[in-house]
């Protein structure tokens, strides 16, 4: 009998990250410093985050060792299952096979973890105490507080406050794991009394959650900040997906022809995407696929431009296909994909057309999502539903063809926490939101004074 789901054994955890920078043809722009919009250096980025997490930030090497301590809070958990849809197959009457790598089996629920314990491990490492960060969802904010318990770090997690106050359940895990949890904006920072001195009834944003966070790490000695998407080195610890299922994909004998990814910031899709587009750079024939909402289109239709990470204007200028700073996403569901911005990496290998980009909207992408859990069983969060509609598209396009093909999508984090999004799908209270174009050209206006990439 064939089987069903790929495991490896702990021995067979990877023993390394892969870091595509030694790969690619060309490198991303350098980041730029934000006051005289020249080329930032590693000291720049000091007062914020832990040297050795800095270090991976700009290296050029393609193996980077993987820490004996964190592979063994990794072992917890991972190498996670390479999972085979074989009741999805049969019902869509696909040629095709669908493989999907399960990374909801962390405790946290998401791939997250990946690189929430990979930084904890270099903060607590060069003696720092407490770190800072935001959270919109929550689930940032719970990764990275199962990682500062597992090392003996101080946790702060500035939660946006319209969620902090509807998604009471992710806050409580986090304080589970020991993690002060406080709603944005607060009167702890000065970002923060500003926000409320204008409004005092400030539903908050990633934005300014962003700017407290940043403004404690920066003022205090013993605290650094933790960002869990978008940057390199945050990618660089999710590649850990992508080894996996290759040597998963050793097992079955079959390789993927069509690789397909949610995208937010970028993390869990480079995750599993750039291990592979090592063997696309060297010539193999492989469909990669960054999937967006429609509301929040990053990738299909922002310009590609230098613009900055948050609100305040706080964070280094980064040349990324963007939606500008202020941008404000319209309140779809998946709250992990709503980020104006896309890792600058990510945005490079759309630019050097090694993987190609498409956006769904919401309502679509529940149809596919509860279709799954009827046929797989697992429920998946909003963001993972996005790569699953993708994911059927390209096997009923396999059917239409009668190709054999192998598809391999990041089944990023199951939806347990995210059930009251389905129960507005089911009381048809969700809407399909298109961004209107006046939003985009909003965004190139902000961007148009600052530096070309
Ligand atoms: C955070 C999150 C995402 C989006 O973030 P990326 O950095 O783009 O991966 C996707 N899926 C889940 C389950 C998440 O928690």
């Amino acid at each position: 009998m064939e089987s069903t789901k790929i495991l490896l054994k702990e021995s067979e955890l990877p023993r390394a990250w892969y870091n595509i920078a030694a790969d690619l043809p060309s490198l991303p722009p350098p980041p730029l410093h934000p006051g005289t919009k020249k080329p930032i250096g590693p000291d720049d980025l000091a007062p914020l985050f832990p040297m050795g997490v800095i270090l991976q930030e700009v290296s050029q090497e393609r193996w980077i060792e993987i820490p004996e301590e964190v592979l063994e809070i990794y072992r917890l958990w991972r190498p996670s299952p390479l999972i085979r849809a074989r009741r999805l197959e049969k019902a869509l009457g696909t040629p095709a096979k669908i493989y999907f790598k399960y990374e909801g089996v962390s405790p946290a629920g998401s791939h997250k973890p990946n690189t929430a314990i990979a930084q904890a491990y270099y903060n607590k490492k060069e003696g720092v105490k407490r770190i800072t960060t935001e959270t919109g969802a929550g689930q940032w904010g719970s990764a990275l507080s199962l990682a500062c318990n597992f090392f003996g770090l101080e946790c702060k997690v500035y939660m946006v406050r319209i969620s902090y106050n509807q998604k009471p359940f992710r806050r409580s895990m986090m304080q589970t794991w020991g993690a002060t949890v406080l709603p944005s904006p607060s009167p702890e920072t000065a970002a923060g009394r500003k926000i409320l001195a204008e409004n005092p009834d400030s539903p908050g944003s990633l934005g300014i959650a962003i700017s407290e966070a940043v403004e404690e790490a920066v003022q205090r000695k013993d605290t650094k900040y933790s960002l869990g998407s978008v940057l390199n080195h945050v990618l660089l610890h999710q590649t850990v997906i992508g080894i996996e299922a290759k040597k998963q994909f050793e097992v079955t004998g079959d390789f993927p022809d069509v690789i397909i990814g949610c995208v937010g910031g970028g993390s869990n899709f480079a995750g599993i995407a750039f291990p592979f587009l090592q063997d696309k750079i060297n010539g193999k024939d492989i469909k990669v696929i960054a999937v967006e909402p429609t509301s929040c289109p990053t990738l299909t239709r922002g310009p590609y431009a230098y613009d900055f990470g948050d609100t305040a204007q706080l964070t280094p200028l980064v040349a990324m296909h963007t939606l500008g700073h202020t941008f404000i996403p319209a309140p779809i569901h998946a709250g992990g994909l709503r980020y104006h911005g896309v890792a600058p990496m990510v945005s490079h290998v759309l630019n050097l057309g090694l993987i190609e980009a498409r956006a769904y909207n919401q309502l679509d992408c529940f149809d596919a999502a509860v279709k799954f859990s009827q046929l797989e069983g697992i429920v998946p969060a909003p963001e993972t539903a996005h790569a699953i509609k993708a994911m059927i598209d390209e096997a009923l396009k396999a059917k239409e063809e009668g190709k054999e093909k192998t598809i391999l999508f990041n089944f990023s984090g199951h939806g347990h926490f995210d059930m009251a999004s389905y129960d507005a799908y089911f009381a048809k209270k969700l809407t399909n939101y298109a961004l209107p174009q006046a939003e985009i050209d909003k965004a190139l206006k902000i961007i148009k004074n600052y530096p070309k990439p």
